[in-house]
């Protein structure tokens, strides 16, 4: 037995943090409900993943699954998905709903640090998406995702930058005005500069491909992939074929 299916969520999760997900599982898969963004912004996350990756067939590891929102999208595009999350709550409803659409996709409770040591190399496909803002040692998963991508796979990443402006639209807009997300989802210090997730990729020797903005406006009521990356932002990643490739 591997230590994951023994369910293992080693350290570096924040407990605070994560109530702030499985306190609310009930309401992962309501469109209306605190994770509502989630559902606004998947379809555009979702194609912009696909056209550089080409997720039919692929093995895929979504990690921070929450309810498998994404993680079930890929499989429905023919990716062959594993899903990883430290909250079990959510985890059993994630399990549920994929079930009830008829699609398979293998969800474990455990970290990327704690996967990665069992299954280096093994996903063509990692994904991370709008959870690194919520753990106490991103660079610790960023390494482990790493070690999970396999030569020439991709890496997906993305999060919120520390400007103003992220200040003033995710946390102060988000929050307190628009009410989009439940207040106190977002602590504006865990937020990451795309330099800073840049430089810890290039130091793994990833070449940084992509990246993309996503911004919310208030008169449409819709999302959008934008240029500019102050706020919430995708980044894509490639780990080179061989270790003597220099990206
Ligand atoms: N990636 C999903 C959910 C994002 S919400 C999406 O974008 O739709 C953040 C998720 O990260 C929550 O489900 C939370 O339980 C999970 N999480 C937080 N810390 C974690 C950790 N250290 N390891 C794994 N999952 C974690």
């Amino acid at each position: 037995m591997t230590r994951e299916s023994q369910s293992s969520t080693g350290d570096n999760v924040d407990h605070a943090e994560l109530h702030k997900f499985t306190h609310r599982a009930h309401e992962w898969w309501d469109p209306n409900g605190a994770f509502g963004t989630l559902h606004a912004i998947n379809p555009l996350r979702l194609e912009w993943i696909d056209q550089h990756a080409d997720l039919a067939g692929k093995k895929v590891l979504d990690v921070g699954c929450g309810a498998g929102i994404l993680s079930e999208a890929m499989a429905v595009r023919g990716a062959q998905v594993t899903a990883l999350d430290a909250g079990a709550e959510h985890l059993e409803v994630a399990r549920e709903h994929a079930h009830d659409s008829g699609l398979e996709i293998h969800y474990l409770h455990t970290t990327a640090e704690a996967h990665a040591e069992h299954h280096a190399g093994d996903y063509d496909v990692v994904t991370c998406l709008e959870m690194l803002e919520h753990v106490p040692d991103p660079e610790a998963v960023i390494d482990a995702l790493v070690q999970l991508v396999r030569p020439g796979g991709w890496l997906f990443l993305s999060t919120i930058n520390r400007t103003p402006r992220a200040f003033a639209e995710a946390i102060v807009g988000a929050e307190y005005v628009l009410r989009l997300l439940p207040t106190g989802t977002h602590e504006y210090s865990r937020f990451i500069r795309p330099s800073e997730l840049g430089t810890v990729l290039r130091r793994h020797r990833l070449e940084v491909i992509d990246m993309t903005g996503l911004t919310y406006s208030p008169l449409s009521g819709r999302y959008r992939l934008v240029p500019r990356t102050d706020v919430n932002y995708l980044m894509a990643a490639r780990r080179p074929e061989s270790d003597s490739e220099t990206p």
